[in-house]
């Protein structure tokens, strides 16, 4: 249920629903929108009774929220969330690019990347530390190691640093090196991890399973937001089809979907999607003009030699193609 305060509702009014709805062992989450705030109730098992909210001082109306998600919906929060850090967004007016290596696997693979990036002007950059591998023989990450050449690329270039965390010890470390962090499609549904992203004080990029439905994929998004971390960026990264050609089958249709349903950020991963490189800026240019709030994209200075996902790397000047083709794809659809 979301409660509707006034217009008018003081801080005292809301501090009083919000109280009321604690005294009930539930959770509340006050949204504030542009002319007033909203407290949607969590927690409750059944049916929420409205009486004891609905004559308090300040609130408006009591509303049932019928969807299975609560907080990711657009019921209440009908602005678009944008994820600010610094000069950075995602979510806004400029379409974010989020580029990098899969791996950060050198100081050197690291560095030549971010420069790259960090020329073509964009503000976000990506590199694994923790690698959720499908073999466990395969290069697993730098682990802290990585971590810290990550935080040197912040330093040296200014990018925003995007990294996954696979596990609870590897989140707690992503929390205090990154500025974002990735959870992946094998970990969408790893509850304990998300409710762990929940309770961190940092945004989420939280990447679509690959087998998953929208509706789950939103509901892992409610995980991490229910227990208080609005902070959440989506992430389509293809699902497994019966298609064989590519790695996965981007599933394009559920950016407008996402776009209609909540209002959280959606982005592509055309690099992971795809798995081939010349795939990527193809894919990347489809998805900006679906409306997509930015893309996630590899990039290797000799992809040849990657430890990891080669194959979906591009080339420097492949991505410095990519990057000015989505923008005037960005400007003519007035992203
Ligand atoms: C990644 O972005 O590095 C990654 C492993 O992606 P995914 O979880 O989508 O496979
Ligand atoms: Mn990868």
């Amino acid at each position: 249920m979301i409660i509707v305060m006034k217009p008018e509702a003081t801080e005292e009014d809301i501090r009083r629903v919000i109280q009321t709805v604690e005294s009930f062992g539930f959770k509340a989450h006050s949204v504030p929108g542009v002319s007033r705030t909203g407290v949607v109730i969590t927690g409750n098992q059944g049916a929420i009774d409205p009486s004891p909210y609905a004559d308090l001082p300040g609130v408006a109306d009591c509303v049932r929220i019928t969807k299975p998600y609560k907080l990711v919906g657009v019921d209440l929060h009908r602005e678009k969330t944008v994820i600010r850090i610094g000069e950075a967004e995602i979510g806004g007016a400029e379409m974010a690019m989020i580029a990098g290596v899969c791996a950060v696997e050198t100081y050197e693979q690291t560095m030549l990347t971010a420069e790259v990036v960090a020329e073509a002007g964009c503000k976000w950059f990506r590199g694994g530390a923790f690698k959720p591998r499908t073999s466990p023989y395969a290069f697993q990450g730098l682990a802290e190691e990585g971590l810290k050449i990550l935080a040197d690329v912040r330093e040296r270039f200014g990018l925003r640093i995007v990294t996954e965390a696979t596990d609870e010890p590897a989140l707690d470390l992503v929390e205090k090196y990154a500025d974002v962090i990735q959870i992946g499609t094998r970990n969408m549904q790893n509850f304990s991890l998300l409710k762990r992203a929940g309770q961190a004080r940092k945004p989420v990029l939280l990447k679509r399973g690959m087998s998953s439905t929208l509706e789950e994929f939103l509901l892992a998004a409610e995980y991490i937001m229910s227990e208080g971390n609005y902070q959440v960026i989506l992430c389509e990264r293809g699902v497994r089809t019966f298609s064989s050609h590519s790695r996965f089958t981007p599933d394009l249709t559920v950016i407008p979907e996402v776009h209609r349903l909540s209002h959280l950020p959606i982005i592509f991963d055309p690099s992971h999607s795809t798995g081939k490189r010349d795939m990527v800026i193809a894919l990347a240019r489809a998805a900006v003009a679906v409306g997509s709030d930015g893309l996630l994209v590899d990039v290797h200075p000799y992809p040849e030699r990657a430890l990891c996902d080669g194959p979906q790397a591009l080339l420097f000047d492949q991505f410095r193609q990519l990057v000015s083709e989505v923008r005037a794809i960005a400007q003519i659809i007035n992203h």
